[in-house]
């Protein structure tokens, strides 16, 4: 319906104007059908002339014969004149004598010539022009034609018979409005020799025939005239045609009138009819014609409209075609049954590089191959009829480079009936780089492009699968660089970086091309080594990685040393699963970390038992918090010059239901992991606090303070908050702190120390000697004493070296305006060299073991004593 409106739309758009054939059509047949009835009005107007030509013509000869007739009669009248006037008899009866009896009795000149020849007037003037004898229609009168007729003629017919005296002379008159014909003629001897003429003028003979109604009709009809009558004002509106002819008769004048014989009329009678006929039928048929031709141009033009139409859909189809063929990244292909290229559109060599004609006739399957199927074979597939793809197929630009596009394929059949192959080929090698890259990180890491822990699971299981014998092995290695921490903050992370970078790539120089090295994250590494050929290469390997990582690094003008510790898990000695292998390389490598650095050690079986331990420990440690199972002890710090305990350390211990007394070492790691050191942190300083302020009056109390509290906000407020309930004065305490604690992150470091030394609290660095720091570096924070670590104190005063350094750091702190407490002083001599070295305190057996809070009441006693 719609495309009709729309058909109709359009055929008022480009008709008339534009000439369609219908308008052509019609006007032609317009143009026809009017020269038809042109010719029609033409003929029939012709006709009309011809019948009034034919009726004209016919008219004329009636007359003619008319007048034929009216001189015949004439002639006929003059005749029997002369017959009589030219007789003996006549002269004799008639001229001499006036003899009625011979004229009238003896029917001479009586009734019969009324009868036989109706002449209705029959007179005989004397020579003075006297009526002499005159018969009226066949009866005797006594009248003279003047009186019969109203005419007087004599002087014309004497003028005329003057001139030729033998012969009779003839005239018409009007006699009683009809017309009659008088013949006159001298009454003479005739051949008579008998009758002797008489001298002086001669009596005239005059017969009158009267043309009258019934004599005219009968005149014309022997003429074939018909209705011959003298016209009158009625006889006018005959409803025929009539023939008039105008008489100049003597006296008067009078018109003859007749019916036409009206040839014209029965000529039209019948061919006027016909005519019209024809010209309807043609007419009819005309107009039949022109509408079939109509409704065939009509058809034409639809036929043509919609050819038209469906010619530019065509072409706007294929310009469409053209335009997305040329656009898209695709190139469209087809082939033969045979798979050789029969077609390759624009786009082939722009893509592929390749010229057309180069490929054109060869084989599909030559140009491209697929990993998943073999090309032909995927696409001779039998039963396939609709389009189906095939992806990440390959292909060699006419560079060389290889490149990957996706297949999409449909069989079809040639306008010949052979069958073939079309589809398309779309590049997707950016799609497979792309995906090949996200392959690629997503198993690698970014910063030192080693496999990630993804892959090394990956590879791991791989390993795996293929079964390790107890002859060769699989290790798994779990690698922690030692000191590795302090470098990414001492030198910022870019250094870090580069350390990781150099370091994997030392790694990798210590491996086989089988073997993996992973980044797990951090500084942490794990190598996988199979086939392992006796245990003693891994020994080697070990010593080899732990030599070149031990080798300096230099980075951003720094001379930076790295150490490395490792656990080894075998397979299939220790486990045979991904997951058991790396826990237990990572339990030993927790146990060469506290074994030492730069060490490695094998896993075995009881160091997973002390793995469940440390997790049963860390739930007790909960609990412990509380249960109140610690306690603190305290460790008396002697002023060397006062000669007096002027200070006590709190040190924790742990009086565990199960494993009894535990030791700080024994789980403070283990709380700062967990970060249950907070409240644990929290117990201490408040219980020392609390302790200093009701049972040691004017004894200092120092706690220690975990590196990793240093990390976290709060320590100033939770001081605070402990002097704050104690309403122990700020200057009686002191907080420990070993120098790690300023290495995290030096910055906030301070500002908590600055934070905590606005509180009025003292600041001491505990184990001095033992981390990473010099004495200058930590000048900038603001530290009022130093702990000299025990192990420096334990070499004295035998070892020359350990006299030489710890006399150096208590020059050095007191340069520094910091006091000096050594620690783990426990023989007589070395408190004895302390003194020499003006060390300010000393702490350690030699004065008192840690001890509970009512013991050391007591001993401070005793040694105040
Ligand atoms: P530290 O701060 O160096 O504490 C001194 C340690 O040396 C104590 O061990 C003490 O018993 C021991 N000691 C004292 N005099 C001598 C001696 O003459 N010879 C020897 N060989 N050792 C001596 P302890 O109590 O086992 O504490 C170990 C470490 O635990 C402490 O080292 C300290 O860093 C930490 N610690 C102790 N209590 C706490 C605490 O409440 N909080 C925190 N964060 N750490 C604590
Ligand atoms: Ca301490
Ligand atoms: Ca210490």
């Amino acid at each position: 319906m719609m495309r009709w409106l729309a058909i109709k739309e359009n055929k008022r758009l480009f008709s008339p104007s534009t000439g369609s054939t219908a308008s052509v059509v019609k006007r032609s047949l317009l143009f026809m059908l009017s020269l038809l009835g042109l010719f029609f009005l033409i003929a029939i107007l012709a006709l009309l002339r011809i019948a009034c030509d034919i009726n004209n013509r016919a008219d004329e000869q009636s007359k003619t014969l008319l007048q034929k007739a009216l001189q015949n009669q004439q002639t006929t009248l003059k005749g029997h004149a002369r017959d009589y006037a030219a007789w003996g008899e006549s002269y004799t009866h008639l001229h001499k004598t006036l003899d009625t009896d011979w004229a009238w009795q003896k029917q001479n000149l009586g009734a019969s010539l009324f009868d036989d020849f109706n002449y209705e007037g029959i007179f005989v003037i004397g020579p003075q022009g006297d009526t002499r004898y005159s018969v009226i229609e066949g009866k005797r009168a006594n009248l003279t034609l003047a009186q019969w007729s109203g005419n007087q003629p004599q002087a014309a017919l004497n003028a005329a018979l003057a001139k030729n005296p033998q012969e009779p002379v003839s005239l018409a008159l009007s006699i009683n409005g009809q017309p009659a014909l008088l013949a006159a003629a001298w009454i003479t001897t005739g051949d008579d020799e008998d009758v002797q003429p008489v001298p002086g003028p001669p009596s005239m003979l005059m017969f009158i025939d009267q043309l009258g109604p019934q004599e005219l009709r009968e005149l014309g009809e022997e003429y074939g005239i018909r209705d011959l009558h003298v016209q009158t004002a009625a006889s006018r509106q005959a409803d025929y045609r009539q023939v008039a002819l105008p008489l100049a008769l003597h006296n008067a004048s009078v018109v003859l009138e007749w019916r036409s014989e009206n040839p014209g009329r029965s000529l039209l009678l019948v061919m006027l009819p016909l005519m019209v006929f024809i010209s309807l039928l043609t007419a009819l048929l005309a107009a039949w014609l022109m509408r079939s031709a109509l409704n065939k141009a009509r058809l034409n033009d639809e036929n043509h409209f919609l050819l038209e139409q469906s010619r530019q859909a065509l072409a706007a189809s294929e310009r469409r075609f053209r335009d997305v063929v040329e656009a898209t990244t695709d190139w469209i292909w087809e082939t033969d049954d045979q798979l050789r290229f029969t077609w390759l559109s624009e786009r082939f060599p722009v893509i592929t590089g390749h010229r057309i004609d180069a490929w054109l006739g060869r084989p599909i399957t030559q140009f491209i191959e697929c990993e998943q199927i073999a090309l032909g074979d995927w696409l001779l597939q039998p039963g396939q009829t609709a389009h189906r793809g095939l992806t990440h197929c390959r292909y060699f630009s006419a560079q060389g480079h290889q490149r990957y596009c996706n297949l999409v394929a449909k069989p079809t059949t040639t306008p010949e009936g052979a069958l073939s192959y079309r589809g398309t080929a779309t590049d997707v090698t950016l799609e497979v780089e792309a995906q090949e890259r996200v392959q690629y990180l997503s198993h690698h890491d970014e910063l030192t492009g080693l496999p990630n822990r993804v892959r090394m699971k990956e590879f791991l299981e791989g390993k795996l699968r293929s079964m390790p014998t107890r002859e060769h092995p699989l290790a798994m290695i779990s690698l922690d660089l030692d000191k590795f921490k302090p470098v990414n903050d001492l030198f910022g992370h870019g250094a870090g970086d580069e350390v990781l970078h150099q370091i994997s790539e030392r790694l990798r120089a210590c491996l086989r091309d089988v073997d993996l090295v992973a980044r797990q994250g951090g500084d942490e590494f794990i190598l996988i080594i199979p086939d392992i050929e006796q245990k003693q290469d891994i020994v080697h390997l070990c010593e080899r990685i732990v030599r070149e990582i031990r080798r300096p690094l230099y980075i951003q003008d720094h001379e930076i040393f790295i150490g490395a510790s490792m656990g080894i898990a075998l397979a299939p000695q220790d486990a045979v699963n991904a997951t058991d292998l790396l826990r237990y390389s990572d339990i030993a490598l927790y146990k060469a970390k506290s074994a030492g650095r730069n060490g490695w050690v094998f896993y075995s079986a009881d160091m997973e038992e002390q793995i469940v331990q440390r997790r049963e420990m860390e739930k007790s440690l909960r609990e412990a918090l509380k249960e109140e199972q610690f306690r603190l002890v305290y460790q008396p710090r002697y002023d060397m010059k006062a000669g007096r305990v002027v200070a006590v350390e709190a040190l924790l211990r742990w009086h565990h239901p199960a494993h009894g007394l535990l030791m700080p070492d024994q789980f403070i790691p283990l709380a700062e992991e967990t970060g249950l050191i907070i409240p644990l942190s929290d117990w201490v300083l408040n219980t020392a606090c609390h302790d200093a302020q009701n049972e040691l009056p004017g004894m200092a109390v120092s706690v220690n303070i975990s590196a990793v509290e240093f990390q976290t906000s709060g320590l100033v407020a939770r001081v605070r908050e402990a002097l704050h309930t104690s309403k122990l004065d700020p200057a009686r305490l002191a907080l420990e702190v070993t120098e790690n604690a300023t290495l995290w992150n030096p910055q906030s470091s301070l500002e908590i120390m600055n934070g905590l030394k606005a509180l009025g609290v003292r600041l001491l660095i505990d184990d001095f000697g033992t981390g990473y720091s010099s004495l200058s570096y930590l000048r900038n924070f603001p530290f009022d004493g130093i702990k000299l670590d025990k192990s420096f104190v334990a070499g004295m005063p035998h070892s020359e070296n350990a006299n030489n350094i710890v006399e150096n750091i208590i020059g050095l702190g007191k340069a520094f305006s910091l006091s000096i407490t050594a620690e783990g002083v426990e023989t007589p001599e070395q408190l004895e060299q302390l003194k020499m070295f003006q060390c300010d305190e000393s702490q350690g057996y030699l004065i008192s073991r840690p001890m509970p809070l009512a013991d050391l009441k007591g001993q401070i006693e005793k040694m105040g004593e």
